[in-house]
């Protein structure tokens, strides 16, 4: 079994903008149990090798690596990071890092009734559950499985197991699911969670994004002005990527305004794919491998990987989509056939 090496001295990573190295997504599974449309709309898909997934001992050591330049908080994500088998472990690894003050987990809910409270015993802080609708109709049309029930009991089960920091995570699509903006406030008010609206996004590229389907940050506190009146924005939120807002009622939540309000200029996110490919952007078209020098058991190259890499980093993916738009040259952002060859290019690899 691998251990985590002694930490190295001072951390102080900045890339070429300024921004430091302090969190890191990490994707513990390609697979998923649902088929949302803007994600993952075919049926199958380039897997990655079962061979070369990390073992939760090598995420572990590499998270440890990266804690050493600065990262402190982990976000576990997928794919369904849910169906990669006993995760609690993995959670209790991280938690035995001194360094990683956060760790927080994404998830479609499917399989949350049966596994929260083994994550809230295994010491996880944070949860987020992603959910676009509450009508069971457009559940299935989107993710074309007939699963809302389950999704809503997993949700229920983190109250009572007493997870904290719930979050309900809805992406907003114009013409589809733009009228629940305010009953999914009112629903994440029943279940303590506190709701985040993110623009679609023309992340990967079997999506069908087109610009025509954003429902924009303005468009969502628009609408919510007119059932709830004037809305005061929340404190500043550092490099968080939601602005938060709080209604006249007080009832807090986040808009992720990524597709026409980039926040590239405070990112200090980095993704690492369940094959171990270091990601320094959700656009990056390339990633740096960390499972091959660490399985060498060379982590003087996995260091020199991460502090290089971080150093030389200019990716301001978000910000670049969005200046296209004024050469009218913004669409899908991988051809269908570069996405064949590379698995990595797709949001579900790269952990969204
Ligand atoms: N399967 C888990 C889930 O759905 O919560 C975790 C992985 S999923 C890729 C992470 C997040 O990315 C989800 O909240 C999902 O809604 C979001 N996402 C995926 N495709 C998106 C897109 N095209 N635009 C905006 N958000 C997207
Ligand atoms: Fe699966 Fe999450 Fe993508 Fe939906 S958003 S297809 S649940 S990975
Ligand atoms: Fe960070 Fe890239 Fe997202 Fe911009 S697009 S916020 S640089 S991950």
């Amino acid at each position: 079994m691998k251990t985590v090496p002694a930490p190295l001295t001072g951390s102080g990573l900045v890339d070429t903008f300024g921004r430091p190295l302090r969190s890191v997504r990490v994707s513990v599974t390609d697979r998923c149990n649902l088929r949302c449309q803007y994600c993952m709309p075919e049926d199958e898909y380039a897997w990655l090798p079962r061979e070369t997934l990390l073992s939760f001992e090598e995420i572990n050591v590499l998270v440890g690596v990266l804690a050493e330049y600065g990262v402190d908080k982990v976000r576990l994500t997928g794919g369904e990071p849910l169906l990669r088998r006993d995760l609690p472990t993995l959670i209790r690894l991280l938690r035995g890092q001194a360094s990683i003050r956060d760790i927080a987990l994404t998830t479609n809910g499917m399989l949350l009734e049966e596994q929260a409270e083994s994550l809230c015993e295994a010491g996880l802080h944070r949860i987020t559950v992603s959910l676009d609708t509450l009508r069971p109709d457009r559940f299935h049309t989107l993710t074309k499985r007939d699963m809302f029930d389950r999704v809503v009991s997993g949700i229920a089960r983190v109250n009572e197991v007493g997870l904290q920091g719930l979050k309900i995570d809805t992406v907003v699509i114009k013409g589809f699911n733009d009228d629940e903006i305010v009953p999914l406030i009112e629903y994440g008010k029943t279940v303590n969670g506190e709701v985040r609206f993110i623009e679609y996004m023309d992340v990967g590229g079997a999506n069908a994004w087109v610009k025509d389907k954003v429902f924009s940050r303005n468009d969502i506190l628009l609408r919510l002005e007119q059932a709830w009146g004037p809305i005061e924005p929340e404190q500043e939120h550092g490099s968080a990527p939601a602005q938060r807002f709080r209604l006249a009622d007080g009832t807090t939540f986040g808009i992720i305004p990524s597709t026409t309000t980039p926040f590239c200029a405070t990112c200090d996110r980095s993704r690492l794919t369940a094959d171990g490919f270091w990601y320094l952007c959700l656009y990056a078209r390339h990633g740096l491998d960390l499972r091959g020098p660490l399985r060498m058991n060379d982590l003087a190259t996995v260091r020199e990987r991460i502090r290089s890499g971080w150093r030389n980093r200019i990716d301001r993916g978000a910000e670049e989509r969005k200046r296209l738009e004024s050469s009218d040259g913004r669409g899908q952002f991988i051809e269908l056939d570069e996405l064949r060859q590379d698995p990595r290019l797709e949001m579900h690899v790269r952990g969204g």
